[in-house]
């Protein structure tokens, strides 16, 4: 099994054997509040961002004084816990289990036509020393491609940022629209950067889809978001 859901949280077996590691992706009820509440993260420190859909890196190698901005996290501290918010976008955790680096990624259209994930990646790399080929890389739920609907400006800024167009289709009543599968973009991204395919574990349900994980398509007046996690402790 790849997947296993407890007290509210999508969790991936294969990290949860990496002995200093905590994760997790929230459905709708796991709130704030729960972190508290759980005795393998309560001496957690909680760190978001302020998400932009940019492709800003921010490395934590402390708390930070003040809210950062940017759409993903990378660590090598134990203690701090890089929390992404999401109602339809991608979460993505990457952990090197050797050397003990983490990652926390939100990936929406525009985050995945900046080639968000691979930045991180060639940062971890860079700044890290971490092996691309061994990274363990977890794909929270997103909106799914049977319900992701974009305009001919997402399709076009794919297209003028060399990106393949193979993630779009052509909407099959809507003039005009595409469906989008934005886990397939990112997944592609990971494996041409040297990710190994054995490697990732994604869970796969569509936020629209499912009930128990929240939409802002479907949910439009609220701002709920979901809450996805990674930290260490050693
Ligand atoms: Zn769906």
């Amino acid at each position: 099994m790849k997947q296993e859901i407890i007290k509210d949280l999508h969790i991936i077996p294969r990290l949860e054997q990496v002995p200093y590691l905590v994760h997790g992706f929230g459905t709708k009820k796991w709130r704030q509040a729960d972190f508290k509440t759980k005795s393998k993260l309560k001496d957690f420190d909680l760190i978001f961002l302020n998400q932009t859909h940019s492709d800003i890196i921010q490395h934590i190698d402390k708390i930070p004084d003040k809210k950062l901005k940017g759409d993903a996290m990378i660590s090598s501290c134990p203690k701090l816990l890089l929390i992404i918010q999401t109602a339809d976008c991608l979460p993505v955790l990457f952990v090197d289990e050797l050397r003990k680096v983490i990652a926390a990624v939100h990936c929406g259209w525009r985050g995945t036509a900046k080639r968000l994930v691979q930045k991180v990646i060639q940062r971890m790399r860079d700044n890290y020393g971490c092996c691309p080929s061994s990274l363990l890389v977890a794909l929270g739920p997103c909106l799914g491609r049977e319900c992701y609907e974009v305009g001919e400006d997402v399709f076009q800024s794919y297209e003028q940022g060399r990106h393949s167009t193979e993630f779009f289709q052509n909407h099959p009543i809507r003039k005009n629209k595409y469906l989008f599968d934005l886990r397939g973009s990112n997944l592609s991204q990971m494996i041409s950067c040297g990710v190994s395919k054995k490697n990732v574990y994604s869970i796969d349900f569509c936020t629209h889809c499912q009930k128990n994980l929240l939409s802002f398509r479907r949910d439009k007046e609220k701002t709920e978001r979901m809450l996805s996690f990674i930290g260490m402790s050693f």
